[in-house]
């Protein structure tokens, strides 16, 4: 994986309640495998690791308010901050999933078991709970996943191929944020399957009748 091929990465409100540890079990884990695959999100990330301790001693309140968000930035942007990445875990060549999915899942793409969602798409949901959940998605090439908008947020992590959708184009690594105020209709580029991990805090809210009904026995 070269990294510089990577276009799109985590927002700074991502990076920092990473580092402050506040966010969901399945926001974590795509978090974690970005990084894992990123050296400027990491080199970013090392840097709200190393504000992050002064900012809650010298303030004492929670990482996400906006005060001390805003004061955090302004921290690193004087750059004394500046931390050098680590290098990443590597991975063994040939290998699909990132280190932080291959501990997750126990394996490689081989110990993942997929179910048929339709329209040749598979999934397997790796993780749920109240706050969020995370799955794999399984897209084959020049195939549509159903436009959607979002409840909330959508973490999308391209592991395999690209997809392509009204706003740009992602592949291996780059990530996509998704919000309420966002409705896409992903396709996936011709040629290997689309693989992807995916986190969302909310269900998705298919535009058509039937995803609608399909959703509530698939879970997603
Ligand atoms: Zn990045
Ligand atoms: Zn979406």
């Amino acid at each position: 994986m070269n990294t510089k091929e990577i276009n799109h990465h985590l927002t700074d409100a991502l990076l920092m309640a990473y580092s402050a540890g506040t966010l969901p079990e399945a926001f974590n884990l795509v978090v974690a495998s970005h990084l894992s695959m990123c050296d400027e999100c990491r080199a970013r990330a090392a840097e709200f690791d190393a504000v992050g301790g002064e900012v809650m001693e010298a303030t004492g309140e929670a990482m996400l308010e906006a005060d001390s968000f805003a004061r955090t930035l302004s921290l690193i942007a004087n750059d004394d901050w500046a931390v050098a990445p680590e290098p990443a875990p590597a991975r063994e060549r040939g290998d699909v999933f990132p280190s932080p999915l291959q501990a997750y899942v126990n394996g490689d793409l081989g110990a993942v078991k997929w179910r048929k969602i339709g329209g040749g798409v598979s999934q397997a949901v790796l993780h749920f709970d109240d706050e969020a959940n995370v799955r794999l998605l399984k897209i084959p090439g020049g195939v549509a996943v159903p436009d959607h908008g979002h409840g909330g947020t959508e973490l999308t992590l391209v592991l395999q191929g690209a997809f392509r959708d009204e706003h740009d184009r992602f592949g291996v690594g780059d990530v996509e944020v998704a919000n309420e105020d966002m409705t896409h209709t992903p396709v996936a580029a011709e040629g290997e399957d689309c693989i992807c991990l995916i986190a969302t805090d909310a269900p998705l809210q298919f535009s058509g009748l039937l995803p609608r009904i399909a959703q509530k026995v698939i879970r997603i």
